[in-house]
C-alpha cells in the first residue's frame, strides 16, 4: 500500500504553507526543518517589516505559524538535518540526523523547500569592502538594526547624515557567474530607504541602481511613495569602489545618465545582496537526484504552467530553492507544492489499491 503522508523539508514560507496546506486538506504532513525555529529567512535574518505594506514581520510569520500547531495532521520534526533518501514515489524513505541521532521518516511524496541564502559581499566583489569598512553593510544588516530601532554607524554609534544603497551585489553580474535578477532587492531597499527616513528625518538617503525594478503593484507600493513622500535621491549610476575618507565613506563611480565619474562621501553604505541557492538546497537536489540550473537552483520542469514538479516522481520543490523568490512567489508554490503532493500520493494510493 502506497504511503499517504507528505514530507516538506524546509520549514520557511513555502514548506510553512505547504504543510498548512496539506494539513488542512486531511493529509499526514511532517515538517523537517533544520534549525529549532520556524520562519526561514524571514525569521533567521530578523527582518523587520515586510515588502510592500511594511507589515511587522515577526507577526505576519506567527500568524502563518500558528495553525500548524493547532492542526493533529501536522508534525514539526525540529533540529532535523536529512541525510539520504530511498524509493520511489508511493514510498520513500529519508534518513535524517535529529540531534545527532538517526531517524527514518517514511513518506508517499516530498516537498523541498530548502530555500536560499544571501550572497557574501566579500565573494569576488572585495571593491565593496565589506569585510575592511565598518559602515559598509547589507540589506539584512540594516534589516536587524531597523527591527531594533537603533539605526547607526557600527564604527562609532553616531546616527548616519547621508546613506546609500547600491543595488545588484551578487546579481546581474557576469563576472561572477549569476546574470539573473533577484528580484526583491529593489523593493527591499526602497522599503529600508523609507524607514531611515521615517526614522531619521535628517538623514539623506540615496540609491544607487542599473535599473530599478518594481514589478506589479510594487511600483506605486513603495517606489513613488519613497521618493515624492519621503525624498529618497534615486541616482542610476554605477558604484564601483568604496574607500575610506577620513571617518566617512567615499562611493566612487560612475553617474549613468549624465556619463560622467561620481564620487561622493556617505556615513553608511548599504549593500543590496541578492539571493543564492542555500547549501540545503544543493544537498537536497544531490540527495533526491533533482536536475538543477546553471545557478544550482533546483530546476522544475513545467515552465510558467507548473512551477512546483521536479524531474522525479513524488518530489517537488517550492519557494526560494527554485529560484530567486518573494513571500508571495513562495507562498503561491507552497499551496501548490501541497496540491500536487497530495495528486501524487493518491494516484499511487489508487495504483497499488
Ligand atoms: C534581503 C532580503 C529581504 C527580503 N525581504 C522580503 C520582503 O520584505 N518581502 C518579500 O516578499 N520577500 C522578501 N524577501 C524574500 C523572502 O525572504 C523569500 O521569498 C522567502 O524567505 C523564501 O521562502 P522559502 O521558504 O522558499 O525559503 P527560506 O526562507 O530560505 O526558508 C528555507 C528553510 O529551509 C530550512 N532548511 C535549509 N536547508 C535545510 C535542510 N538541509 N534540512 C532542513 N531544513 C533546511 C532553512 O533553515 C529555512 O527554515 C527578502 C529577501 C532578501 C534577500
Ligand atoms: S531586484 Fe533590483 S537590486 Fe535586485 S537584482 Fe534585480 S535589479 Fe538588482
Amino acid at each position: 500500500m502506497a504511503n499517504q503522508t507528505i514530507v516538506i523539508i524546509g520549514g520557511g514560507p513555502a514548506g510553512i504553507e505547504a504543510a498548512k496546506g496539506i494539513g488542512d486538506l486531511g493529509y499526514k504532513a511532517i515538517l523537517i526543518e533544520k534549525r529549532d525555529r520556524l520562519g526561514g529567512n524571514p525569521d533567521e535574518q530578523q527582518y523587520a517589516a515586510l515588502t510592500p505594506d511594511l507589515r511587522n514581520a515577526e507577526e505576519a510569520l506567527n500568524e502563518m505559524i500558528a495553525p500548524l500547531n493547532e492542526n493533529p495532521n501536522i508534525e514539526v520534526m525540529y533540529n532535523t538535518l536529512v541525510t539520504g533518501a530511498e524509493g520511489e514515489a508511493g514510498n520513500f524513505t529519508i534518513k535524517a540526523l535529529q540531534l545527532g541521532k538517526e531517524v527514518e521518516v517514511k513518506a508517499g511524496a516530498v516537498i523541498v523547500s530548502t530555500g536560499f541564502q544571501h550572497f557574501d559581499p566579500g565573494r569576488e566583489t572585495q571593491k565593496y569592502g565589506y569585510y575592511e569598512h565598518d559602515d559598509v553593510i547589507t540589506l539584512t544588516d540594516a534589516e536587524k538594526m531597523l527591527k531594533a530601532h537603533n539605526f547607526v554607524r557600527p564604527s562609532n554609534g553616531e546616527k548616519p547624515k547621508r546613506i546609500c544603497f547600491i543595488q545588484c551585489v551578487g546579481s546581474r553580474d557576469r563576472r561572477i557567474g549569476n546574470e539573473y535578477c533577484s528580484k526583491v532587492c529593489c523593493g527591499m531597499s526602497s522599503k529600508q530607504a523609507i524607514e531611515v527616513r521615517q526614522l531619521l528625518p535628517d538623514c539623506k538617503v540615496f540609491v544607487f541602481y542599473i535599473d530599478m525594478r518594481m514589478y506589479g503593484y510594487w511600483e506605486n507600493e513603495i517606489y513613488w511613495p519613497a521618493q515624492e513622500k519621503h525624498k529618497v535621491n534615486y541616482i542610476k549610476g554605477m558604484a564601483t569602489e568604496i574607500v575610506k575618507k577620513g571617518d566617512r565613506l567615499l562611493v566612487k563611480g560612475e553617474d549613468t545618465t549624465l556619463r560622467r565619474p561620481m564620487e561622493v562621501e556617505m556615513d553608511m553604505v548599504i549593500l543590496a545582496v541578492g539571493m543564492e541557492p542555500s547549501e540545503g538546497t544543493k544537498q537536497m537536489a544531490s540527495i533526491f537526484g533533482l536536475k538543477q540550473n546553471q545557478y544550482n537552483f533546483i530546476e522544475t520542469t513545467g515552465g510558467a504552467l507548473d512551477t512546483v514538479s521536479t524531474n522525479v516522481k513524488g518530489v517537488f520543490a517550492a519557494g526560494a530553492c527554485t529560484g530567486p523568490a518573494d513571500l508571495e512567489d513562495s507562498v503561491s508554490q507552497g499551496g501548490l507544492a501541497a496540491m500536487k503532493a497530495i495528486a501524487s500520493v493518491r494516484k499511487a494510493a489508487l495504483a497499488t489499491a
